[in-house]
């Protein structure tokens, strides 16, 4: 009898049978080995704005060479992407792309960074990880865009080479995670402190779900988290929800909703609280956390004006935290 195989990928553990997947459709046991079905195969690739990840902090106004493959080890019912992220690969349309001929588009299309996104690339760690490496090589930055739901040996593999992480905090509760994403918070809430720990840069994002997520308490508690665990340099995003997938009979997210969130996340002295997902807010905008004044203007994933010079405040000199140049 051929062995059982499991995976230490990711907090799930699959123990697999022979010519089993795991629960994210993209790792099969063969002949008693681990494959990722998915290596070199990209199914989805465009070049983005930094700002769409989202990333405030790093390079503004930079093109990010973005790719994902099939598959993903979370079921969120709020996905944008569970066209991909819910398919295996012979359910998408791929492209063969290895690591050398992503760093070489990357390069041909004048991009400042690889982000590794859309889907969670945690599922094709290894694609990742090798192509990063090599992009790592060819001075570029690498942008891990994860729900962070890994486990600690890989991710410890893997911080040397990525410079940023934009991770969906989803929510705070254990409740929260298990039935709107059928994951855990705790290895979650460890693994951003390892990368923060590790010098990663990261900055956080928040769905905020009306009537699942959008409380005060809620709210306060991820801010409060997030302050006595990172400080308050680490930018939090709050994102207004679309209807989507399974959650198509809920509402967007109210403005006023983010208006408070935001309020809520200054209130705790957080430094750096955005909200994304409704152009002309004022939280688009970074603000100088001594003087308030105006550093960078957005609209949308535009850049109108900004004010940071040599990863300073151009008019009291406060140093603000990301990764400028
Ligand atoms: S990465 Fe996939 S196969 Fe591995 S433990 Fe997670 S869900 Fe299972
Ligand atoms: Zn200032």
């Amino acid at each position: 009898m051929l062995p059982i195989v499991e995976c230490r990928l990711c907090h799930h553990r699959c123990r697999l049978d022979e010519g089993e997947r795991g629960q994210c459709r993209v790792r099969i046991n063969l002949d008693g080995k681990l494959y990722s079905l998915v290596y070199g195969k990209p199914c989805s690739v465009h070049i983005d704005p930094i700002e769409k990840k989202p990333l405030y902090h790093v390079l503004p106004a930079s093109a990010s060479f973005s790719l994902a493959t099939a598959g993903c080890n979370l079921r969120c019912k709020f996905c944008q992407n569970w066209q991909i992220s819910q398919s295996p690969p012979e359910e998408t349309e791929n492209i063969e792309l290895p690591p050398e001929s992503v760093v070489q588009e990357a390069l041909r299309n004048h991009c400042r960074s690889i982000a590794y996104t859309y889907s969670d690339p945690v599922i094709f760690y290894e694609y990742m990880l090798d192509t990063a490496k090599l992009a790592k090589q060819n001075g570029l930055i690498n942008i891990f865009r994860t729900a962070a739901f890994i486990e600690e040996e890989p991710l410890l593999e893997l911080c040397p080479f990525i410079q940023t992480a934009s991770v969906d905090l989803k929510g705070i509760t254990e409740e929260y995670y298990e039935k709107m994403c059928a994951a855990k918070l705790e290895p979650v809430l460890q693994a951003v402190k390892i990368m923060h720990r590790q010098g990663v840069w990261v900055e956080l994002t928040n769905l905020v779900v009306p009537t699942w997520n959008d409380k005060e308490k809620d709210i306060r508690d991820l801010c409060l988290w997030i302050k006595e665990n990172l400080g308050p340099d680490v930018p939090l995003h709050f994102s207004r929800f679309w209807p989507m997938h399974q959650l198509k009979s809920l509402p967007p997210t109210p403005e006023k909703t983010l208006t408070r969130a935001r309020e809520i996340g200054l209130e705790e002295g957080l430094h750096y609280v955005y909200v994304g997902n409704i152009p002309e807010h004022e939280g688009n905008n970074t603000y100088c956390p001594k003087d308030g004044k105006l550093l960078i203007r957005r609209i949308g994933y535009s850049i109108l004006e900004n004010n940071i010079i040599d990863g300073q405040c151009k008019f009291c000199g406060t140093h603000i935290p990301g990764l400028w140049a």
